[in-house]
C-alpha cells in the first residue's frame, strides 16, 4: 500500500453527531480499490489500528462474496423537535426509525415526544428503536425504557443503554425490550462476554473499528447474536465496506444504520450509497471518489491527517503493510 495516495478530506454534517459538526478522514488507494480511515478526532493511536486495517482490506484485498443484493436500512433521527423527527421520518422512504435519546439537548420528555412523533411518522407496521450511548444507570434505564416503550407503542430494542456488560445484563433481567450491545461490542477483548452475561439480545457491528469486513463476520460468528450493521458516519468509499458486512451476514433479520450519507452535507463520489425505499443495493466494490475536489480539507486539516496517518501506519502492527 502506497500512502502517497492518500487523499483527506473534510464535510460538514447536517445536525452535530459525538460533539462534531465536520466529518474528515483519508482516502487509500490500493489494488482492489478505495478504502477509508476516518477515526474520530479523540481515538489513540492504539484504538486507530482496527481503522487503518478495515482501511487496507478494502483497498487492497477486497471484501468476502455478498449473500443477499439488497440491505434494508434505518432513518436516523438526531437531537431534534417532533416536528422535524416526524419529517426525516417520512421523507427517508425507510420502516425502520432509530432514534438519539438520552442526550444533555434533550429532557426525557422531550426524547418521548420525539419517539411518538416517529411512530406517527412510520404508522403501527414500522419499526422503532432507541440509542442511549450509554448514558443511564440501571434504575433510571429501566423507568425510561418504560416510557420510551410507551411513547413509541413498542420498541425494537433500546441500544446501549448504560455503560458496562454487568449493567446491560441487570436492565435486561428487568424489561422485556430487547437490549442491543453497541460500544460493548466494539470494546470488547471478547463478544462472547457480552453474549453469555446475558448482557443483549441483539450486537451491533461497525466495520471499522473492528478492523475490517471479515474481522468483524468473526465477532458476528463468536458473539452468537443476531446483527446489526451501523455505520460509523463515513463517506460512500467507507460506508461501502459497512455494506459489504451487511451483505456477507449469514442472517440478517433487522434494517441496518447504514443509511447516513444523508447526515453529510456531500460525499467524495456521485455514486453515494443513498438508500432508495429504504433499501441500499449492494455493490461489490468500494465507489471512485470522483468528486474528491469539493470536499478536499484545508492544509492544516490535511497535515494533521497525514501526520495520523502515518504515525499509525508506522506501527509494528503495519511492518508488512506499507512503503
Ligand atoms: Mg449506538
Amino acid at each position: 500500500m502506497d500512502l502517497a495516495t492518500a487523499r483527506v478530506y473534510a464535510i460538514g454534517l447536517r445536525n452535530r453527531f459525538r460533539g462534531i459538526t465536520v466529518r474528515e478522514g483519508v482516502l487509500l488507494h490500493g489494488q482492489a480499490g478505495w478504502g477509508e480511515f476516518c477515526p474520530f478526532g479523540d481515538y489513540s493511536d492504539d484504538e486507530c489500528v482496527p481503522w487503518l486495517r478495515s482501511a487496507l482490506e478494502a483497498a487492497e484485498r477486497g471484501w468476502p462474496a455478498p449473500l443477499r443484493d439488497r440491505v434494508r436500512v434505518n432513518a436516523t433521527v438526531p437531537v431534534v423537535g417532533p416536528q422535524e423527527a416526524y419529517d426525516i421520518a417520512v421523507e427517508s422512504g425507510c420502516r425502520t426509525a432509530k432514534i438519539k435519546v438520552a442526550d444533555a439537548r434533550s429532557t426525557h420528555v422531550e426524547d418521548c415526544e420525539r419517539v411518538a412523533a416517529v411512530r406517527d411518522a412510520l404508522g403501527a407496521g414500522g419499526a422503532i428503536r432507541v440509542d442511549a450511548n450509554g448514558a443511564w444507570e440501571t434504575d433510571a434505564a429501566v423507568s425510561a425504557i418504560a416510557d420510551l416503550d410507551r411513547a413509541a407503542g413498542g420498541l425494537e430494542y433500546v441500544e446501549q443503554p448504560c455503560p458496562t456488560i454487568e449493567e446491560l445484563a441487570a436492565v435486561r433481567r428487568r424489561t422485556h425490550v430487547r437490549i442491543a450491545a453497541d460500544e460493548s461490542i466494539r470494546r470488547a477483548e471478547d463478544p462472547m462476554k457480552v453474549a453469555v452475561s446475558g448482557a443483549a439480545d441483539v450486537a451491533v457491528l461497525k466495520v471499522a473499528p473492528l478492523g475490517g469486513v471479515r474481522r468483524a463476520l468473526e465477532v458476528a460468528e463468536s458473539c452468537g447474536l443476531p446483527c446489526v450493521v451501523s455505520s460509523a458516519v463515513e463517506s460512500s468509499v467507507g460506508l461501502a465496506a459497512e455494506l459489504a458486512l451487511a451483505a456477507a451476514l449469514p442472517e440478517l433479520d433487522f434494517a441496518c444504520g447504514l443509511g447516513t450519507t444523508s447526515l453529510l452535507s456531500a460525499d467524495v463520489t456521485a455514486s453515494s450509497l443513498t438508500p432508495v425505499d429504504g433499501e441500499l443495493t449492494v455493490r461489490t466494490q468500494a465507489p471512485e471518489p470522483d468528486l474528491f475536489g469539493y470536499v478536499a480539507a484545508d492544509r492544516v486539516t490535511r497535515d494533521r491527517w497525514l501526520d495520523r496517518l502515518h504515525r499509525v501506519a508506522g506501527r509494528r502492527e503495519f511492518v508488512d503493510e506499507f512503503r
